[in-house]
């Protein structure tokens, strides 16, 4: 299996690479030539697995001669070891034909664990193969940042930094990033936005000689690994609910397009999949997209759900280049457009693929707070409000759109701030809590600028 970039500019690579270097040179993001696919008879042996046998299903079709079978089934069959729920992702119904795909099991809470757990023992399997050291740089608006470091910590020949903006998490996500700070993690606060991070992340990888220097990776959700990952999900649920004749409905709420670009991908594959439904918050270039064809970004405005205030969501170039038929250039011109002229439009072909592909739905903070309650009223389920934010979306589908899964991503406590304005308590986590107990209470906040970033990288230890 052969890995290409979305700018056309640079060469082909194996899933090793393509998972070790994270963004491809020529600044593109690397999919694959083809869709590996799952037969309906291959999908229904698998009814009953268990999840890390799904999850090997999925990764071994992308791997290729990357990593025998044997040690790609060991790697995952203890990546989810951490999890604090025997189905990994359980579903929960909240109504006769919906449920909630709970996603926060993992060890930080959030769904970003999935991606996290599975990817780094396998780029410290082939980092230790390669007698490598690597340095990973990255941006994050809350739960990366925290799924990482955990995932990384102690890893030898890796070293981590992430950047958060600064005052752009919640104080729960801040306190778990310190606490999960160490020897190889470190994280640092940016004056700035999250997206003012990816873009001093994306600038460090343009620079060939530092890039060359430190060894940069990175594990953001342009990583496909992390594309791989989450697809599996998709796989688990369709199978859970008896691979049905209708498909499966999702709703997930969305910031970079990472959750539901997975989802893509597990319909491409051959998941029984009828619906994605990309729900947003009142940053909401995707659902304007969707609805105009006019992709162009606004300032950035923060919201009770920060891991989806984002107006660039990188994932999205995947999709792009799949909706412009591949056609590189042509994706190079919208992505020059998008830089030095604020935005651009999607041509009518694009833009009636991707309506056909998905829906959309933004969702306003008052919404937002609103489902949080009617939830609770309703069905005793306290969501959290990112995952709020897609009940209230699905609620806005018709009812025919069935049966509904709607993604939880975080664990209501990691944002109880929010959930007990509304309910007036929040639940604690039910499993073996990760309690953040931060070794310093504030963050070194350092300049929105290129050089600072690449001077504190330098001077990791
Ligand atoms: C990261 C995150 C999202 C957004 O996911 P994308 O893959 O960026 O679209 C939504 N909710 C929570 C809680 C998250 O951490």
């Amino acid at each position: 299996m052969q890995y290409i970039s979305t700018r056309g500019q640079a060469p082909a690579v194996d899933f090793k690479s393509a998972i070790l270097t994270g963004l491809a040179p020529d600044g593109g993001l690397y999919l694959p030539t083809e869709w590996p696919q799952f037969s309906a008879a291959e999908l229904s042996a698998l009814r009953g697995a268990a999840y890390p046998d799904v999850a090997f299903e999925v990764f071994r079709r992308f791997a290729g001669d990357c990593i025998s079978p044997e040690r790609l089934r060991a790697l995952l069959g203890r990546a989810y070891d951490d999890f604090g729920h025997p189905a990994v992702a359980p579903l929960v119904q909240t109504g006769p034909k919906q449920w909630v795909l709970e996603l926060f099991h993992g060890p930080t809470l959030a769904f970003k664990d999935f991606a996290m757990q599975a990817i780094a023992p396998l780029m410290a399997h082939f980092l230790a193969e390669e007698g490598r050291q690597m340095t990973i740089v990255g941006a994050t608006s809350g739960d990366t940042g925290g799924a990482a470091l955990k995932a990384f910590a102690g890893r030898a020949g890796i070293k981590v930094l992430f950047l958060f903006p600064e005052g752009g998490v919640s104080p729960f996500q801040q306190d778990q990033m310190l606490g999960l700070c160490g020897d190889n993690t470190h994280v640092a606060a940016v004056s700035g936005s999250f997206d003012d991070c990816q873009r001093i992340v994306k600038g460090l990888f343009a620079d060939d000689t530092f890039r060359d220097a430190v060894s940069l990776s990175a594990v953001n959700s342009i990583n496909w690994g992390r594309i791989v990952a989450q697809a599996v999900y998709y796989f688990t649920t369709c199978l859970a609910l008896g691979l049905p004749d209708s498909g499966v409905n999702f709703v997930i709420p969305s910031g970079n397009f990472g959750d539901i670009y997975a989802g893509h991908v597990a319909r491409q594959m051959g998941a029984p999949i009828a619906g994605l439904t990309i729900a947003t918050n009142e940053n909401d270039i995707l659902a304007r997209a969707h609805t105009t064809g006019s992709y162009v970004p606004k300032a950035l405005k923060p919201t009770i759900t920060p891991a989806m205030d984002i107006q660039v969501a990188s994932n999205f170039e995947r999709l792009l280049f799949e909706l412009l038929d591949h056609d590189a250039a042509a994706l190079r011109r919208l992505m020059a457009d998008l830089e030095q002229h604020g935005g651009f439009a999607l041509p009518a072909p694009a833009l009636s693929r991707f309506q056909r592909a998905f829906r959309a739905s933004a969702v306003s903070q008052p919404a937002c707070r609103d489902r949080i309650a009617r939830s609770h009223a309703a069905t005793q389920y306290v969501a959290d409000p990112h995952t709020a934010v897609a009940l209230e979306a699905a609620a806005r589908l018709s009812p025919e759109r069935a049966p509904q899964v709607v993604l939880s991503t975080a664990h209501p406590v990691k944002f109880n701030e929010t959930v007990t304005e509304v309910l007036g308590f929040c639940p604690g986590p039910g499993q073996a809590p990760f309690s953040p107990r931060p070794v310093r209470s504030v963050p070194d906040v350092i300049a929105n600028d290129i050089a600072t970033v690449k001077a504190r990288v330098h001077a990791l230890p």
